[in-house]
């Protein structure tokens, strides 16, 4: 491993950027194998080409900047996608409800009849059938 590790001296290696067009290599090539067109998974390599061209630059800057925009969009993407996965998890014991003020969302113990819910936020009460 000694030659990998001298060979990657000075580049920039992987991050969640190239990790993601990996990830997409790997959908793209799935997906255009249903299509038999000739040349049309050759589309697929695109992301993967990319890919091996960030993790071997040398242009360190330039790709952490590249990164750093890549996240600024995926964080928010990520965040949703974890919180309708748990809404979606706990939809039998609980229920959301967005506060008429504010619009926070508000999760409730389901099951308990008509109750009075008090925004933590904005301290507004509203009364909701759980
Ligand atoms: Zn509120």
């Amino acid at each position: 491993m000694y030659w990998f590790r001298r060979m990657m001296m000075g580049r920039y290696g992987t991050d969640q950027l190239s990790i993601a067009l990996l990830i997409l290599y790997m959908v793209l090539s799935l997906i255009l194998q249903f299509f038999r067109v000739p040349f049309l998974s050759l589309l697929a390599l695109i992301p993967l080409a990319i890919c091996f061209y960030r993790i071997f630059s040398r242009n360190i800057n330039r790709r952490y900047a590249e990164n750093a925009r890549f996240l600024k969009w995926w964080y928010p993407v990520k965040t949703r996608m974890q919180k309708s996965y748990s809404r979606f998890q706990d939809r039998q014991t609980h229920r959301y409800f967005k506060c008429p003020h504010c619009s926070s969302t508000l999760r409730v113990p389901r099951g308990r009849g008509k109750i009075c819910i008090t925004c933590p936020v904005c301290r507004t009460e509203f009364i909701k059938k759980t």
